[in-house]
């Protein structure tokens, strides 16, 4: 469609990266230590303690943390673990890549996370666990999952939308069971590439310690600081994981932020739900809660015609849009690989036909909420 529009682009996302941030990559760079050291572990006990998790351990993405926790668990060929259409490809992904199966279970309409009662109707002899995402920032319903799969099927928490999400008792997303956090560019808090496991575990936060450098004894990371050995043993095969001093020197700024970002991400969506109260679409009141993180801004438009007028329409006044997420059960390859078909899962189905994500960032201005605002209502009225 050609732009009407003379205003310069507003993105879907941009990372809010100030002096503070700026100054603490130099001072990393200076420093001398670029890859995992000293930065790393100071952003590991930050996470630790803003969360309440007894352990945190940085990788280089959620994805790596999402895997590690997996492979950890000992999830593997002829386990079937259940997880949300809804999410991106890693979620899954990572099952895949473990040698498990991974099972989708329908979303609930609403919140649009797994719904217990689907996954209870997923299971069979050979489910193992499930990997819950908290959609959008927004804690999924972990306890009633929980109880939908019964004891010993541990639960992997995918929080990557969800840095500074609490549960209904208070409690940090990832502190019940093992959690895993995006600082992807585009996440609440970001590193560039970023991830972190959260776990309460010691000698399981050891070994995922490990795992992610080679699977190499655990302080091998030193071995070239002054009171580091040249001496290592590889324990088991581990990966190539780690996070480097130069993304925890972002984090740990970006870090002391994550309360101030997302309230001012809750105000914007507040903004939004008043600005729509009156349009044919589902507003995601849910997102903006206190406890919630408030990660995307997902509204359902009444029609599928008329949801992909608004991608149009806002592209067209020069305004970036996307939707999370496409369902994994229509992706190629899930297909390709496990029979999954249009039809599967109707609220999965249902959403992805009629949600688009607006632009939601603390660095959005009062005049780009209102261009925002301004688009969708011109084009839904
Ligand atoms: C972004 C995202 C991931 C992957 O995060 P990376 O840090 O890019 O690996 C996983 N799950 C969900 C739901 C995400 O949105």
């Amino acid at each position: 469609m050609a732009s009407i529009e003379e205003r310069p682009f507003l993105p879907f996302a941009r990372a809010d990266i100030g002096d503070e941030e700026i100054n603490e990559v130099v001072a990393a760079l200076r420093s001398g230590w670029l890859t995992m050291g000293p930065r790393t572990r100071q952003f590991e006990a930050d996470f630790a303690a803003y969360t309440g998790a007894g352990h945190a351990v940085a990788v280089n993405s959620a994805t790596s943390a999402l895997f590690l926790l997996a492979h950890g668990l000992g999830w593997g060929p002829g386990d079937e673990i259940v997880t949300t259409p809804i999410t991106f490809a890693a979620s899954a992904n990572v099952i895949v890549h473990t040698g498990a199966t991974p099972v989708f279970a329908d979303v609930s309409r609403d919140g649009w996370s797994l719904d217990p009662a689907q996954v209870e109707a997923k299971k069979t002899a050979k489910t193992r666990g499930a990997v819950v995402v908290h959609y959008a920032g927004a804690a999924a319903d972990v306890g009633g999952i929980e109880q939908a799969l019964g004891p010993g099927k541990p639960i992997v928490e995918d929080c990557a939308h969800a840095v500074g999400t609490r549960y209904a008792d208070g409690a940090h997303v990832g502190t019940k069971h093992p959690g895993a956090f995006s600082f992807y560019a585009t996440k609440n808090v970001t590193t560039g590439e970023g991830g972190m496991i959260t776990v309460a575990d010691e000698a399981f936060a050891a070994r995922l310690r490990s795992l992610r450098l080679h699977g190499i004894s655990q302080d091998a990371w030193k071995r070239y600081s002054k009171e580091g050995k040249w001496y290592y043993e590889v324990l088991e095969h581990g990966y190539k994981m780690n996070m480097t001093d130069l993304n925890a020197a972002l984090g740990l700024v970006q870090l002391r932020k994550a309360e101030a970002f997302n309230a001012r991400r809750r105000e914007i969506c507040k903004r939004y739900d008043e600005a729509f109260a009156d349009l044919p679409l589902e507003r995601p009141t849910w997102v903006s809660t206190a406890a919630a993180a408030a990660h995307l801004y997902p509204i359902v438009v009444d029609d599928p015609a008329r949801r992909d007028a608004v991608i149009d329409g806002l592209s067209a006044r020069n305004i970036g849009t996307s939707v999370h997420f496409i369902p994994l059960h229509l992706q190629p390859a899930f297909q390709r690989h496990y029979g999954y078909k249009r039809g599967d899962f109707p609220n999965a189905e249902y959403f992805y036909d009629r949600t688009v994500s607006l632009p939601l960032y603390p660095i959005l201005t009062d005049d780009e909420i209102g261009r925002v605002i301004d688009g969708v209502r011109e084009i839904l009225k």
